[in-house]
């Protein structure tokens, strides 16, 4: 079958403490409709139940002690989350924890040490000269007492920080000392000057105590909650020889099962292939030009040529590695990326990434059960549903694609000899109905073709060749397939 993932969450879900439990309850029915892997949020204690999970303040902390002012975090507990974990299993389907590894915030006690104040706009150009700063980054968990690990964190695990206490400014320092300084250049994104630091008290992976210590938390982590997939945080302001010994050793240990897959947020192609091949493309990437490509569809109707939806995207020319979106929880309105893509344009990306024979598409709990907030909108449900059960039981085997049109594309699937109905798609941003002539192959001669998703009515009937002539309303969607196959 298909692979499928879900990112089980937005960013505005409610602050109830009451997800774990959605994702328990929800996971037949995710199975049902061809979910494989399920994305979920990051699940230890952050700066509060509030907190969608990116500030992050103790990683051993699921919800299982008294700090940050409440023993749960915004999902729930940790008896709860493994719950979560184990009705998936129980479901078939892949369980893939969000790892938050960049920085940890608000530390339990203030330390003494010198910076040195850093151009926001280029990290390596100092303003100020070396002083000494106050800042939190004593980490010794009371609420925790030592269990699980006694490792307390200390100004030098880290690079650089937002906050200095003594004079309550903010800005980006650098942590000055023996061997300190941001990772080197090219094992970071370029942007900024040096991209190491992004937010909080950013962690030192050049700190031979800090990759003994996340690598032991890596190893208690799966061992406790029996994950089966991490998705990676803000990769690119890590060390990336770093992220590939971790990749490494969890390979080494647990097999290429454990599926891994990262986010690195920068649409350009090249920079992408170059990260791939330094980390031995041991490890999936988000096609974030594709997301783009979208948004601009979206934005320019009639006037964004469909024949280049797939220029300098991963799934083009790095298909292995390739994982498709539409939107996610930092592009949705309101959030760091926002670049959402145009509810118009919602169902037609949908049919790209699901129905395309190249890339793992992401199915977004926003796009599917609706976002929260005050951009909130309603969820596409019913669409993707249909889009789903196409992908479940048509979208197989070879491909060709008829992108020949700046405001209507299409391709067919040929099906497999499991699923040998195949597909037929086609997607117009025109503001007229559109039509294509396609060929199914020999194989479906004088087969009668309908649209599944109900848009265009009337039947194709396909010649002693295969080919047909198949239609699509302006701006819309249409996915023909053997009308023989509806009755089953
Ligand atoms: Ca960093």
């Amino acid at each position: 079958m298909n692979n499928t993932i879900m990112q089980y969450f937005e960013w505005y879900l409610p602050d109830d403490g009451k997800h774990w439990q959605r994702v328990k309850e929800d996971a037949a029915h995710l199975s049902e409709i061809g979910i494989t892997k399920l994305w979920l949020p990051p699940s230890f204690k952050s700066t509060g139940t509030n907190d969608v999970g990116y500030g992050p303040y103790d990683l051993y902390d699921l919800g299982e002690f008294d700090q940050k002012g409440n023993v749960r975090t915004k999902y729930g507990t940790k008896d709860e989350y493994l719950e979560a974990i184990n009705t998936l299993k129980e479901h078939g389907i892949m369980p893939i924890a969000d790892i938050v590894l960049n920085h940890k915030a608000q530390g339990d006690e203030k330390e003494t040490f010198e910076v040195m104040k850093m151009d926001p706009e280029n990290r390596q150009q100092p303003i100020s000269d070396k002083y000494e700063i106050e800042g939190y980054t004593h980490f010794y968990f009371p609420g925790r007492q030592g269990r699980y690990s006694d490792f307390e964190w200390h100004w030098y695990h880290f690079s650089g920080l937002d906050y200095d206490a003594r004079n309550d400014e903010t800005g980006v320092y650098l942590i000055q000392g023996e061997g300190k300084g941001w990772a080197d250049n090219e094992e970071v994104d370029s942007e900024k000057g040096n991209f190491d630091y992004l937010m909080f008290n950013d962690i030192d992976y050049r700190h031979p105590e800090v990759v003994e210590e996340t690598k032991r938390w890596v190893k208690w982590f799966i061992e406790t909650t029996g994950i089966e997939g991490f998705r990676l945080d803000a990769i690119k302001h890590i060390d990336r020889s770093f992220i590939q010994e971790l990749i490494a050793q969890i390979h080494a240990e647990l097999g290429e099962k454990f599926y891994v897959f990262g986010e690195y947020w920068n649409a350009d192609y090249e920079t992408k292939v170059d990260y791939l091949e330094d980390i031995d493309f041991d490890f999936d990437l988000f096609d974030v030009k594709l997301h783009m490509n979208f948004y601009e569809a979206a934005l320019q109707n009639e006037n964004y040529d469909l024949t280049h939806i797939l220029d300098q995207t991963l799934l083009e020319d790095q298909a292995w590695n390739a994982v498709t979106f539409v939107d996610n929880h930092d592009t949705q309105a309101g959030q760091s990326l926002e670049s959402e893509v145009g509810a118009w344009f919602k169902p037609l990306a949908y049919g790209l990434i699901l129905l395309l024979r190249n890339g793992l598409p992401t199915v977004f709990y926003g796009d599917y059960y609706g976002t929260q907030g005050e951009n909130g909108h309603e969820g596409h449900q019913e669409i993707i549903d249909k889009l789903l059960r196409l992908r479940r039981d048509y979208a197989y085997g070879e491909e060709t694609r008829y992108f020949d049109h700046p405001n209507c594309i299409g391709w067919v699937r040929y099906g497999d000899d499991d699923r040998p109905s195949g597909l037929a798609a086609l997607i117009s941003n025109g503001t007229e109905e559109g039509f294509k002539d396609m060929s199914l192959g020999e194989l479906n001669a004088g087969k009668t073709f309908v649209d599944y998703l109900g848009y265009y009515e009337g039947e194709v009937t396909l010649d002693e060749q295969g080919n047909g002539r198949f239609h699509v309303h302006e701006k819309s969607i249409s996915v023909w397939v053997d009308k023989e196959t509806l009755a089953e």
